[in-house]
């Protein structure tokens, strides 16, 4: 399958990895929107929100739960961040594979 982001967790292509186990994958954003950009990603080929189905409720709580701890080793627990799926072209997605934005490092403005 030609997804970028399926080739960042099989390893064809490098990435500035931060976090891996055998499901999930996280990395910087190659181009960051704030000092710390990272994205978490489940190794498996899911497109969007929009293809989430019952059985993926406990891999989404996983998603969060290690996009928690990234944040607290970047030291943005009490200082804050963000964390963000765009949902589509309208929203911006632009990579078509599952992936949670974890944004920090400063004030971020809203929306
Ligand atoms: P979205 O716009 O929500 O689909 O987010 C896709 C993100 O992936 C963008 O912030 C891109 O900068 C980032 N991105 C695209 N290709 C790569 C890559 N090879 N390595 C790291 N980040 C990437
Ligand atoms: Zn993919």
């Amino acid at each position: 399958m030609d997804c970028v982001f399926c080739k960042i967790a099989n390893k064809e292509l490098e990435s500035a990895t931060v976090y891996e186990d055998d499901k999930f994958i996280a990395f910087n954003d190659t181009n960051p929107v704030a000092p710390v950009h990272i994205l978490v990603i489940p190794k498996k080929h899911i497109p969007s929100v929009n293809s989430l189905e019952e059985q993926d409720k406990e891999m989404v709580g996983e998603l969060f739960l290690i996009a928690k701890q990234i944040a607290k080793e970047k030291e943005l627990t009490e200082k804050g961040y963000r964390l963000t799926f765009n949902v589509g072209r309208g929203a911006g997605q632009t990579v078509d594979h599952l992936h949670l934005h974890l944004l920090g490092g400063e004030k971020l403005p809203w929306p």
